[in-house]
């Protein structure tokens, strides 16, 4: 019996040849060819005006904070149930981050909640699209809006997601999305900053340059500390071609997650990636959650996918957990979710027999 992977890109010729002639080719004059073309492509795709390509989501996130203006004494909000980049940023510019809970069903954050955590010192909400499910945009805008916020899309798992006919990434402020080998599509490394502000677009571009003014004619010329989150042209070639597949990519994640609904949804106790009014996921990543009066710990869970070479992953913790922040708080979703919730494999190439043996391990634990 073949191990199966919990995520793996899906590379083909087209790919490669890309990224040869990036490394043949791409260097002096052309060496930013492949990068141009990356953030011409990944920009018309979300219906944004402006992109950024850079080495990694995490990155561009640290740089659009920046731009804001977001330092010591201001407070951010996020959900508690997050991936720990959407929160290390934060900390790294000396602004304290708000954890907040998550709605039951889309696992992403309460609005309401939002709302009960503004302080004098909020500058900032990080809507995280938990899995490719997405954030309840209208209220995190409505709340913005009144208590005068800006509004952070970490988009990073929700490529292909959109809401109400509006991808995700395009709706808040700033939106940022990772090509890490994990996510729907990969350069290896990688990110994407977009943003219909141009001001903010320009700052970051500034930033992304070493603090180099792309306007600026005097060569080396620094003027102001800026960050060094480059992708490289060899990257950016693999993205161009995971780019043209784009569509591909996320039929393929939508077949899967739907294969996974049609035989397990009907089962007493299980939930799944919620469906939404107005809510279309890309479905980077099924999951699935017991039911509490199942008594299905996270532990056994992952204990007999293990047991039957399936590479499984716990759903993520709630960052107050964490010894680095140890600020626990209420945020009763958080803790109870991710004790009795999974990750199911879904790289682009698994089959439906292998599926069909994932499905049995969950079938035999009920
Ligand atoms: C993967 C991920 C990131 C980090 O992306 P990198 O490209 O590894 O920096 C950030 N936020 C979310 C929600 C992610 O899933």
């Amino acid at each position: 019996m073949m191990k199966i992977a919990y995520t793996k890109p899906s590379i083909t010729s087209l790919e490669i040849s890309y990224v040869e002639d990036a490394i043949r080719n791409g260097w002096g004059a052309s060496c930013y060819d492949y990068i141009h073309k990356f953030e011409k492509s990944f920009k018309d795709h979300l219906g944004v005006d402006y992109a950024i390509a850079t080495s990694s989501c995490t990155g561009a996130l640290h740089m659009g904070l920046a731009a804001l203006g977001i330092g010591r004494g201001d407070e951010v909000i996020l959900a508690d149930t997050n991936w720990i980049a959407s929160v290390a940023p934060v900390v790294h510019l000396g602004a304290t981050p708000v954890f907040v809970d998550i709605l039951e069903d889309t696992w992403c954050i309460d609005p309401r909640q939002i709302e009960a955590a503004v302080t004098k010192d909020t500058k900032a909400i990080i809507a995280v699209h938990l899995y490719g499910n997405l954030c309840d945009m209208n209220q995190i805008l409505r709340i913005a809006d009144k208590y005068d916020l800006a509004v952070i899309e970490d988009s990073a798992e929700a490529i292909g997601s959109s809401y109400f006919g509006n991808s995700a990434g395009s709706i808040g402020d700033f939106g940022v999305f990772s090509f890490h080998g994990t996510k729907t599509m990969t350069t290896g490394e990688g990110g994407m900053f977009v943003t219909n502000d141009q001001a903010l677009f320009d700052k970051v571009l500034t930033f992304s340059n070493h603090g180099r003014s792309s306007i600026e004619s005097r060569q080396f010329w620094a003027e102001s500390i800026g960050y060094k989150y480059k992708i490289s042209n060899i990257q950016a070639a693999l993205g161009c071609a995971q780019a043209e597949r784009l569509e591909e990519l996320v039929q393929r994640k939508k077949q899967i997650f739907t294969y996974y609904y049609d035989n397990l949804h009907s089962l007493e106790g299980i939930t799944l990636n919620p469906k939404k009014y107005g809510c279309e996921s890309g479905y980077w990543m099924p999951n699935i959650v017991f039911d509490q009066k199942l008594g299905i710990s996270r532990e056994l869970l992952i204990r007999t996918f293990q047991q039957n070479d399936i590479d499984a992953r716990v759903f993520f913790w709630p960052l107050s957990a964490l010894d680095v922040f140890n600020s626990k708080n209420n945020t009763p979703n958080a803790y109870s979710i991710s004790a009795r919730a999974c990750n199911l494999p879904s790289y682009h190439d698994i089959t439906f027999s292998e599926q069909d043996r994932v499905v049995d391990v969950i079938r035999s634990l009920l």
